[in-house]
């Protein structure tokens, strides 16, 4: 195991420990909102309807370790799915790295600040609402507008 202190420069995806692929996520909460898919264009859409886990005060996840098992429909991720999975954001740390990119300046391990990404304007703290509040509303109605989005997909130098 490589114990490095940039151990994401050295180590790939799949060779990581679990305490190493845990410090890669930046806690955006981005993967934890509900997404849309266009049914012709296969194009997806990232809504501001958060999982019910979610703490939208922090955008951790309120139960992490027993998450499968209180929403079915989470996904665990895996060096494989970092790959391949469109619905990651462009910003999230393990979908950058199986890209061959670099984490950005705000990521904590970089900054060195656990709320880099609250500072970036990346977190969804404070901006999501839940499931069970959505009522009788439809989904689309909370897709994300590109401008909003381009708060969430903002380069930073790296
Ligand atoms: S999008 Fe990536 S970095 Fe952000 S919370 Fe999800 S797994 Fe972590």
């Amino acid at each position: 195991m490589n114990t490095s202190l940039h151990f994401w420069l050295t180590t790939p995806l799949k060779e990581m420990s679990n305490a190493q692929w845990e410090q890669l996520c930046d806690g955006c909460g981005l993967c934890c909102l509900n997404k849309l898919e266009d049914e012709d264009s296969g194009e997806i859409f990232l809504t501001r309807i958060a999982c019910d886990l979610l703490d939208k005060c922090s955008a951790q996840c309120s139960d992490y370790e027993n998450r499968f098992s209180l929403a079915p429909d989470c996904t665990q991720l895996t060096p494989k799915i970092a790959e391949t999975a469109s619905w990651l954001p462009s910003t999230c740390a393990y979908k950058r790295l199986a890209e061959g990119k670099p984490l950005l300046a705000w990521h904590p391990l970089i900054s060195g600040e656990c709320d880099s990404p609250q500072k970036a304007n990346i977190s969804v703290r404070g901006k999501v609402i839940h499931e069970r509040e959505v009522g009788e509303r439809e989904y689309a109605d909370f897709i994300l507008t590109e401008e909003e989005l381009k708060l969430h997909r903002a380069e930073f130098p790296c």
